[in-house]
């Protein structure tokens, strides 16, 4: 037991900080207070889901939204929706006649965040596409005047395809777009040896250190590895 307690398990309540205190005064002080009702009421529903901890984390989310105000992004992709946290945060964050390129294989969990996002008006801005992602992206960059053309772009599904997903992204993105990256530090077990590791995180673990090993060897990309979260990394295109 001793030894198992030491293993590192993904998504603990503290994030990847030293204590769980730490992490709850954080969330409280500047991440809560600011956090829209209509995505405040969407985590508590989330909250109850057997798959919960896959939503985006509010410190990371609010990050990700100042981002994107900050890129006045108004085309965005992404991949990965879930119950759709980081997705309504998105639509949030972009103007009205923003549009988002929502893809996740499957749509029943995007349904129990469905009434909030649309109580919240923001339902329009959305295309949802219920698909493997692999094949919706190379669909878009085959369609006229979509390469090139994206703001923001944030990607949170199956690890196995973080690099084909950025070979796509890269090319949809506009010089000085942004791409995001979730789970970037798989529960801090980057850092810890194969042993260390619990075994349903040994292969998710594994395939974090291949794609973080890429990207910072990716001369296309400026990056930024944000602690935030289950670790995000920030990629903005360059040329
Ligand atoms: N961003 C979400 C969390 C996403 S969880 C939030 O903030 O809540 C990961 C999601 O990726 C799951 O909903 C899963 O269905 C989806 N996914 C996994 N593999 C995929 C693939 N190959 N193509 C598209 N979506 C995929
Ligand atoms: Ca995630």
């Amino acid at each position: 037991m001793e030894q198992d307690s030491k293993k590192v398990s993904l998504s603990t309540k503290s994030g990847l900080l030293q204590s769980e205190n730490l992490y709850k005064y954080i969330l409280e002080t500047s991440v809560y207070p600011r956090e829209p009702e209509p995505l405040r009421e969407l985590r508590e529903v989330t909250a109850s889901h057997p798959r919960a901890t896959m939503a985006t984390a509010p410190d990371a989310g609010q990050l990700i939204a100042l981002l994107l105000q900050l890129l006045n992004a108004k085309k965005t992709i992404e991949v990965g929706v879930f119950t759709g946290y980081s997705l309504l945060l998105t639509a949030l964050s972009i103007p009205e006649d923003g549009k988002i390129t929502a893809i996740d294989l499957n749509r029943n969990a995007y349904e129990i965040g469905l009434p909030i996002i649309r109580k919240a008006g923001v339902e329009h801005k959305i295309d949802f596409i219920e698909s493997e992602a692999l094949p919706v992206l190379d669909r878009l960059s085959k369609e006229i005047g979509n390469e090139g053309s994206f703001d923001f772009a944030y990607v949170d599904a199956d690890k196995v395809n973080y690099w084909n997903y950025h070979e796509r992204i890269i090319k949809l993105l506009k010089v000085g777009g942004i791409v995001v990256y979730d789970n970037t530090l798989w529960g801090g077990s980057v850092a810890m040896s194969e042993q260390e590791t619990e075994g349903y995180m040994k292969q998710g673990r594994q395939l974090t250190i291949e794609f973080n090993k890429l990207l910072a060897a990716d001369p296309r990309v400026q990056i930024s590895q944000a602690p935030l979260g289950d670790g995000i990394t920030i990629c903005k295109r360059l040329f």
